[in-house]
């Protein structure tokens, strides 16, 4: 059974909210505080919720696998964040903890993180191996 609600918290007041993930191109507002809940920070999927927000989108989907142990995953952490601020309704940019969720890494064939891959309609079209810059990507993004 799969959940397709996205927990995501407020970058105004911090509560966490869950959202169905097929509103998630609606501009959906926080339930606490009424904020724009979608400022561009990147989202935390994982094996449960990241089918139904990749279909639900319109947008290319950036996904960086990536866990906390590893030291270069921390270190492009914030260039993904200024990408995905950069990126705000142009790309949709998530984050998948592999340990967390095994199961998207097993499909997706993920041998070493950090991995960016992009997808287009739900099929890959790229990807790339190690810590990248924010340029990179947002290049990868599509400009
Ligand atoms: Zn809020």
């Amino acid at each position: 059974m799969t959940n397709d609600l996205v927990h995501v918290a407020c970058p105004a007041c911090g509560a966490t909210n869950r959202l169905p993930a097929q509103r998630i191109d609606e501009e959906p507002s926080c339930g606490r505080c009424g904020q724009a809940l979608l400022q561009g920070q990147p989202l935390e999927l994982t094996d449960d919720s990241f089918d139904a927000v990749v279909a639900a989108t319109r947008l290319p989907v950036l996904v960086d696998f990536w866990a906390p142990w590893c030291g270069p995953c921390r270190m492009m952490a914030p260039a993904f964040e200024q990408a995905s601020r950069q990126l705000l309704g142009r790309a949709l940019l998530v984050k998948v903890n592999s340990d967390d969720s095994p199961g998207l890494s097993r499909r997706y064939g993920i041998r070493s993180i950090p991995t960016l891959m992009r997808l287009d309609g739900g099929r890959e079209s790229q990807r790339q191996s190690g810590a990248v810059p924010a340029a990179a990507i947002i290049a990868m993004a599509g400009g």
